[in-house]
């Protein structure tokens, strides 16, 4: 910058009004670190951030938003999602190699618009959204929210999922070799060089957390395998997510140390030990059995599994692997992943200990919570209202009647009110992703 040019910068700096200061009248503000409520508590939010909490004056002119007859509570995290697929009955019979064939990159971009925005009005700030999402569209779409062009979630996104050849498909010789099916929907690394050239590739194009497929080939990776990964992407800061569905994939997983388990279904109760041991989150994509959703025994099966991870002491968060449509199925993204809650109910998990796991954990695992997630001063002012307190009655969240965003409000009364997050221009500075 000119220097002529600062000087002009800072005379409307000062010419300027101050920013708003904006007050929010909690009834009853919620503190998931403690599993407990305080009453009457007032929040300040000064443009973007939270800067005070507690019993503290109201500044004149501040405007004031009345939640006095509600439970305010900060933004909820799903911690496993995929934004920008959705695989249906009708046409592709829940066989995503066809979605995938079928719906563009932009198509898909602009689908993930759609659920970020379904998935706020729920009340979900933060999500950790992890591959299948074409040529980054989820860069796209991570880049479209952070510059002020459209509202959604924070996201912390892994572009696409490496595996072994073939990632999650098992494609013929003539589309694997002479059409290059796999690509983009996985990023094959067998080699020790193709790993640290996969991570870097990723890392490039927007990833903020390396997603791989621990096993989902029965060779799979090797510890030595995974400790490259995860030594590869803290060059940049980022964390390794390991999509694991054999014991023996969790075990090599563990060992390895690496971040995150995605899904649960092929952990014991000794893996949950260790896990605990070693401080790696579980995403456990805990599918609850509906008419659209698993089935009895599976759903029996995934309620023993996350009472185990709960008990044993596991850093679990809330997470869906939400995916999927059943046509006639009147629910939303945000609806079918706050029904994820049926799950945790059927496992018995205390309520402060599923709310933790939805705030907290979520905000840790994802790797925000110096910035965003806690209702406390010098954070994102990210917070939700609801009207009866989620600590004595967990459904309380699926009717979420406020919605903050970095200070904007995105929701009141139950009504989605996102204007002011639409911009003309990147109004946050480009990014360059
Ligand atoms: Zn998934």
């Amino acid at each position: 910058m000119s220097k002529r040019l600062a000087v002009l910068c800072l005379c409307l700096a000062v010419a300027s009004p101050a920013a708003a200061v904006t007050a929010i009248r909690a009834g009853r503000l919620v503190d998931p670190e403690t599993g407990r409520a305080a009453v009457n508590q007032v929040i300040l939010i000064d443009g973007e951030k939270i800067s005070a909490v507690g019993n503290v004056a109201i500044p004149d002119g501040a405007e004031v938003i009345d939640l006095s007859d509600a439970t305010v509570l900060p933004g909820l995290v799903d911690a496993h999602t995929h934004l920008g697929i959705t695989y249906k009955d009708i046409p592709e019979h829940d066989y995503y190699y066809l979605t995938y064939v079928m719906e563009s990159t932009p198509l898909r971009a602009i689908q993930a618009a759609s659920n970020g925005i379904q998935l706020l009005n729920s009340g979900f700030t933060v999500v950790r959204d992890l591959g299948n999402n074409a040529l980054y569209a989820d860069t796209a779409h991570r880049q479209a929210i952070e510059q002020g062009w459209i509202p959604g979630p924070t996201i912390v996104n892994s572009g696409i999922i490496i595996g072994s050849r073939g990632g999650q498909f098992w494609p013929t010789p003539e589309m694997e070799k002479y059409k290059g099916i796999v690509y983009p929907e996985y990023l094959d690394a067998d080699t020790r060089d193709e790993i640290v050239k996969a991570v870097r590739e990723n890392m490039l194009f927007g990833a903020k957390v390396i997603k791989i497929c621990v096993d989902c080939k029965p060779w799979g990776y090797s510890v030595d395998d995974m400790k490259l990964f995860v030594e590869e992407a803290a060059r940049a800061g980022l964390k390794v997510a390991g999509h694991v569905q054999t014991p023996e994939g969790a075990n090599r997983a563990i060992e390895a140390g690496i971040w995150s388990i995605e899904h649960g279904i092929a952990l014991t109760e000794e893996h949950h030990k260790k896990m605990a041991a070693k401080g790696i989150f579980l995403a456990s994509t805990d599918t609850p059995f509906t008419d659209y959703s698993s089935t009895k025994e599976r759903f029996d099966k995934t309620v023993a599994q996350l009472k185990s991870a709960w008990k044993n002491g596991v850093k679990i968060t809330f997470s869906t692997d939400m995916d999927y449509y059943k046509t006639g199925n009147p629910m939303n993204r945000g609806e079918l992943t706050i029904n994820f809650l049926k799950t945790w109910k059927a496992a018995g998990i205390p309520n402060a200990d599923t709310l933790k796991a939805m705030t907290i954990t979520g905000y840790q695992c994802a790797g925000v919570e110096k910035e965003r997630g806690p209702i406390k001063p010098g954070l994102a002012a990210d917070l939700i209202a609801v009207k009866r307190n989620p600590l004595d009655d967990i459904d309380a969240l699926r009717d979420v009647r406020f919605v903050m965003k970095d200070g904007m409000v995105f929701k009141r009364d139950g009504v989605m009110t996102p204007e002011k997050f639409f911009h003309a221009g990147p109004v946050k500075g480009w990014n360059k992703r």
